[in-house]
């Protein structure tokens, strides 16, 4: 494993470049800082299973090994709590819907309008796995590499990061069963997958690879892409049987309801 480990490394060193003059140029224009992305994480797949990519983007597989690549970054922008605006709409309770400025990550204040007074970071990142595939391809695909990018602190001032990437085999028993039951809903086939949160861990992911990332460059510690021993989260997770959390979801009734 020592040479690949090399190899993972070389790769992420490459695409990440310097990231302290990255995020200084990020942080000039205000546009969110997102050095790795679902392109790059396919080729990081292709390098840690040693595949290769399809050669062209957004058709088929993400590689030739069968393996579908999601990507999640959590250096997300914060809303700029002095410069709102309303655009008529509210929800269905009455209430307002506001339209934030956004402030990217690494920035302290608005630089738009200067206010300190910013929201908090949002946690809400989602791997988009689709029911529609899952259910139709789930014969031959071998399964979700799903990788996340994550600041050590949720602070403008962080410069170390976390990336993680796990596996989830396609026939994974809850999975599926999310899966079936989104797509026989009314509501959209979008899958709403958090990472680290109780899907993700009922669903048996197996640590693959795990890196620190800071302006010194990239630490690989973890690698190792036979691992079958899922990740065992928060046990609240566990409590409730598959059956039961299902029948409590709302398979997207409630989210993204608006009436003008
Ligand atoms: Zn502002």
């Amino acid at each position: 494993m020592k040479d690949k480990k090399q190899e993972v490394k070389e790769l992420l060193e490459y695409q990440l470049g310097d990231i302290e003059v990255g995020i200084k140029f990020h942080q000039r224009y205000n546009q969110p800082f997102d050095p790795l992305g679902d392109s790059f994480t396919e080729m990081l797949h292709a390098c840690m299973y040693d595949t290769l990519c399809m050669g062209s983007g957004g058709s088929g597989w993400d590689t030739y090994d069968k393996g579908e690549s999601k990507f999640s970054n959590r250096l997300q922008s914060r809303n700029c709590n002095s410069c709102k605006t309303w655009d008529g709409r509210v929800n269905k309770n009455g209430k307002k819907i506001w339209n934030y400025k956004k402030v990217m990550f690494f920035l302290s204040k608005c630089p738009v309008c200067g206010s300190e007074d910013l929201g908090k970071y949002s946690k809400d990142s989602r791997f988009g796995i689709a029911s529609k595939s899952h259910l139709e391809y789930i014969d031959e695909m071998k399964g979700y590499r799903l990788t996340l990018l994550e600041p050590e602190t949720f602070d403008s001032e962080c410069r170390v990061f976390h990336l993680r990437s796990w596996f989830i085999e396609t026939k994974d028993k809850y999975l599926t069963e999310y899966a079936t039951r989104q797509f026989n809903s009314p509501k959209s086939n979008g899958i709403n997958f958090m990472p680290l949160g109780q899907d993700f861990y009922r669903s048996s992911p197996c640590l693959h690879l795990d890196a620190t990332i800071s302006k010194d460059g990239v630490e690989i510690n973890y690698l190792n892409t036979e691992n079958k021993e899922p990740e065992i989260g928060d046990e609240k997770f566990y409590k409730l049987s598959v059956e039961e959390i299902m029948n409590k979801k709302s398979f997207g009734k409630e989210r993204g309801e608006l009436s003008r």
